[in-house]
């Protein structure tokens, strides 16, 4: 399967992604938060609920699927987005990513956060990886904060699954407790 995935992303993405979002949901997409070249961030409603709606160009569709594993795997995880489906047009040129909103982007440098903030990310991503999931990118950009303070891992495009963490020697968490200074 994986390889398949690999060969032919746009013909076999949208099985893998199942089960996709029902017709009959009513989705409003407002505004952009981030342009991208592969894909772009806006935010949305899903049946009145506050979603991210992430929107992948084609040659894109690598990160979508990284993503979807990710998600599907972090499901009951609070300290990443709910996973909410994927939709895409017939000729499958783009598809659109759905995840519960988490907040905004924290707008910061790693050193400029408060201890609470460092070790609230660190368990965060300790959770993450936890699930076996590899983040790949873990930049404060892809942190964000919600109204009650709350803090939340987002953006897995580049994401691995079956990550086997050992902890003390898991270069990505090595990494992290450098920049965090912890
Ligand atoms: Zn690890």
């Amino acid at each position: 399967m994986e390889a398949a995935l690999s060969r032919h992303p746009s013909s076999l993405a949208f099985d893998y992604c199942s089960p996709s979002l029902s017709t009959a949901q009513l989705l409003f997409v407002d505004t952009c938060i981030q342009f991208g070249h592969q894909a772009s961030v806006y935010r949305g409603r899903l049946d009145g609920r506050r979603v991210v709606v992430k929107v992948y160009e084609e040659l894109g569709f690598d990160g979508l699927l990284r993503e979807v594993r990710a998600y599907k795997r972090l499901v009951s995880l609070p300290t990443t987005p709910k996973y909410l489906g994927v939709f895409a047009p017939s000729d499958k040129a783009w598809a659109a990513l759905i995840v519960e909103d988490k907040g905004t982007s924290l707008a910061s440098d790693w050193a400029a956060l408060p201890l609470a903030d460092r070790e609230a990310i660190y368990k965060a991503v300790v959770d993450v990886h936890a699930a076996g999931i590899y983040h790949g990118d873990l930049e404060v950009r892809n942190l964000v904060r919600d109204e009650e303070g709350r803090l939340s891992v987002v953006d897995f495009g580049h994401a691995t699954v079956d990550h086997a963490c050992e902890q003390d020697a898991c270069p990505e968490l090595l990494d992290l407790r450098q920049n965090l200074d912890l």
